[in-house]
């Protein structure tokens, strides 16, 4: 049982005791990982240390305080409202990705509470595929979350959304591109179908929203997703990911101020103050604000050209060596550096386990059955390594039945067991068995 130490322990012990806690840690410098950690390079992490470590004790929760803070939120917010091709566009620094949809979602609901009074029961139609922030929004604030199977092609269903749009549907969701599989949900007809309703359309940025300006300028085709799109109303866009900011740094920018004045919160009869705070945190750090400045300006265009670059062509490396290989795909046609494995034929995660011996971490996905690798500058080295270690896995694999051992079996049965609400529990369980030692 840990417990306050009754005396402050040495600075050389504590650090010393840290590394000796996370030697059985994800190693994500060497490319062997593919989510979770965005790195650009010692230059770009230096950076980010040093920007951080200046501001590391200022709070920007009251911006009269630190002008600096205020002004470098400014700052990120301007670039990256001209990056999604609208100057006029405005929004908020977050934490996260979550953060910046729980804000979409509860702006939504607070503008039909204003704007459409005949809701009672707030609706968000969302992809099956979105990210599961919305799923935690629409609990927190009350909104049903409905989700609409995606197409043949992955992507989202926008007849079926049609369908789905009935008297308390506030918004329309998509994803550019989704987390799974990388694929670009058909923005500009889901925003079409929007405005010609009078609803509110969320594009979810997250992964995306760094990397799909610069692949555009590369000359990629990048389907039209950001504020030239007619009727996206808001779009969230995640620094700490293709952006390669330091970890709490996120955007939500919405097309116009009257929507942004949903999100705020103010309360001006408090015996502590006239209070008012634009979205979840109270206390916002300092370091995330001043490391996302940092790098913007430190990569500047040109920096985030080359690593896009640079990664899309790993990406693309990948994806050719996949197909190459008998009994793995692609799955759908990814745009950008994100996609998904599957396979037919193949155990899928008798095959992640034979990559993670081989020291390389793919995520399974499920439901169905995919490995997932989100590819940064980092994996550019890697790549024939990786492709050459997933053929030989995938031959030894050919003709196997399904591994009945360790985490293969486990996602196997918690992917396919019909009583979701079964698995639910049984992952509640794991959550809360975190703590036990
Ligand atoms: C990562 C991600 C999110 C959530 O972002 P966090 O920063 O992890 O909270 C939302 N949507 C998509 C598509 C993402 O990839």
């Amino acid at each position: 049982m840990a417990k306050l130490p009754e005396h402050g322990r040495s600075r050389d012990e504590i650090l010393a005791q840290m590394d000796t806690m996370r030697s059985g840690d994800a190693n994500w410098r060497d490319g062997r990982v593919f989510s979770l950690v965005y790195f650009a390079g010692d230059d770009v992490l230096e950076l980010l240390y040093a920007a951080s470590r200046k501001f590391f004790s200022e709070n920007g929760l009251n911006p009269t305080a630190f002008p600096s803070l205020r002004r470098m939120e400014t700052e990120i917010l301007q670039t990256v409202a001209a990056l999604f091709s609208d100057d006029n566009a405005v929004g908020t620094l977050t934490s996260g990705g979550t953060e910046s949809i729980l804000m979409a979602v509860k702006t939504a609901r607070d503008w039909a509470r204003k704007e459409r009074p005949a809701v009672t029961r707030p609706r968000v139609l969302v992809p099956s595929t979105v990210h599961p922030a919305f799923v935690k929004a629409g609990h927190y604030f009350d909104v049903d979350v409905v989700h609409v199977p995606v197409g043949a092609d992955g992507r989202a269903d926008v007849a079926a959304t049609a369908a789905a749009i009935d008297d308390q549907t506030i918004m329309l969701v998509a994803s550019a591109p989704s987390y799974p599989h990388g694929l670009m949900d058909p923005v500009a007809a889901i925003a079409a179908l929007a405005q010609e309703r009078g609803l509110l359309c969320h594009v979810d940025g997250c992964v995306g929203g760094f990397m799909l300006p610069f692949a555009e300028r590369l000359g990629e085709k990048i389907p039209p997703w950001d504020f030239r799109v007619p009727g996206v109303t808001s779009i969230s866009a995640d620094l700490h990911k293709y952006g390669y900011a330091a970890k709490g740094a996120s955007v939500i920018l919405y097309k116009s101020r009257e929507l942004r004045q949903h999100q705020f919160e103010v309360y001006v009869d408090w015996p502590g103050g006239i209070w008012a705070s634009p979205s979840m945190a109270g206390t916002r750090p300092g370091g995330p604000i001043a490391a996302a400045w940092a790098v913007l300006q430190y990569l500047g265009e040109d920096g985030y050209l080359r690593l896009a670059k640079q990664t899309l062509a790993a990406a693309r490396a990948l994806q050719a060596g996949v197909r190459s290989i008998e009994g793995l795909h692609v799955v759908g046609e990814p745009e950008i550096s994100l996609f998904a494995i599957g396979s037919d034929t193949v155990d899928l995660y008798g095959l992640a386990d034979r990559l993670d011996a081989r020291g390389f971490f793919l995520d399974r996905q499920h439901r169905p059955a995919t490995l997932h690798l989100t590819v940064t500058p980092a994996h550019a080295p890697h790549v024939e390594r990786l492709i050459a270690e997933l053929a030989t896995a995938t031959a030894e694999l050919r003709g196997q039945p399904p591994s009945s051992e360790g985490t293969a079996a486990m996602y196997g049965m918690l992917g396919s067991l019909p009583d979701r609400a079964m698995v639910g529990g049984f992952v509640r369980q794991l959550l809360d068995g975190f703590d036990r030692t």
